[in-house]
């Protein structure tokens, strides 16, 4: 069936959903600020986060760098002090960027610099940052941003990881679904949340769907069972062996109970006879 009754839903319900999640102060708010603003809002129509806008969840405004510049030419970069190739985003359409979200959107309780050097972000992040009200993304672009913007204007500069990207405006995406998706009522089955990688700090479970075979290949039998008690015992102990086999460094941090960890010497102690094997 998929989300084919939340679409249906008519505009003047939806209307009316919205008014009353925004009057219990539930709406997350999220102002992206790029100098393209069409790419950012393409990645934010459809889906879960296209769903949470339509649904009032999420309030998400894109706003055009260029509308903050002062000049006939709208210019929001120059060359870097001391010389060197590429050019750099000046700070003062960003800092009126984020002075006119804060006069027309209300203070934000974050202002993320997207930056390859800031800080990794995690899922430890989103789930924080989902209980915010309100999150301000900068998206920079050519050689970097302006050193004062990260010094004086964003509270948090933030990577999504160990290569450089053209822009800011897909480390955007990838932050603001990572948020939203944490925030009550976007993703329509809450444990579906819950039980995603990393949020228990160990990666998922895999998934099977029909047909019970594909080109020879089976589905565990136990998922077959109708045992739901071994159903749920099976994805633990396969989200353990999972994140022991492809995250090893995951394991240190889980938080594990008796059984887990019992499981662990298990799949460890399988691990070391492998290697011996391997090496022999
Ligand atoms: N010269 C810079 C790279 C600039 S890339 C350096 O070596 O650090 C241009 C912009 O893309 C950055 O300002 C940032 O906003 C964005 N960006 C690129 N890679 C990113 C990453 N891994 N995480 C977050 N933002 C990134």
């Amino acid at each position: 069936m998929g989300n084919g009754a939340a679409d249906a839903a008519h505009p003047a319900e939806l209307e009316h959903e919205r008014q009353a999640r925004a009057l219990a102060g539930q709406v997350m708010k999220f102002d992206i600020v790029t100098i393209f603003p069409r790419m950012v809002e393409a990645g934010l129509v459809e889906g879960v986060i296209g769903r949470g806008r339509t649904s009032g969840l999420l309030d998400i405004v894109v706003h055009d760098l260029r509308a903050f510049t002062s000049d006939r030419h709208r210019t929001v970069d120059d060359v870097p002090f001391g010389g060197g190739p590429g050019m750099v985003l000046k700070p003062e359409p960003l800092f009126g960027a984020v002075e006119k979200i804060r006069e027309t959107r209300g203070t934000p309780d974050a202002v993320l610099l997207m930056s390859p050097a800031g800080r990794r972000f995690t899922q430890a992040d989103a789930r924080r940052l989902a209980k915010a009200g309100h999150v301000v993304v900068l998206c920079g672009r050519y050689e970097g941003v302006d050193e004062r913007v990260r010094e004086h204007l964003a509270t948090e500069d933030v990577s999504i990881g160990d290569y450089v990207l053209s822009g800011g405006e897909v480390p955007a995406l990838a932050i603001v679904d990572a948020i939203g998706r944490q925030v009550p009522g976007v993703v329509g089955d809450e444990q579906s949340v819950d039980e995603d990688s990393f949020t228990r700090g160990l990666l998922d479970h895999p998934h099977y769907t029909r047909p019970a075979e594909f080109r020879g290949h089976r589905v565990p039998d136990v998922l077959l069972s109708g045992h739901h008690g071994e159903v749920r015992q099976w994805r633990r102990r396969e989200a353990l062996r999972q994140t022991v086999e492809r995250r090893p460094d995951l394991v240190a941090d889980a938080p594990l109970d008796d059984e887990e960890r019992k499981w662990l010497r298990g799949l460890q102690g399988l691990r070391e006879q492998d290697e011996k094997q391997g090496s022999e």
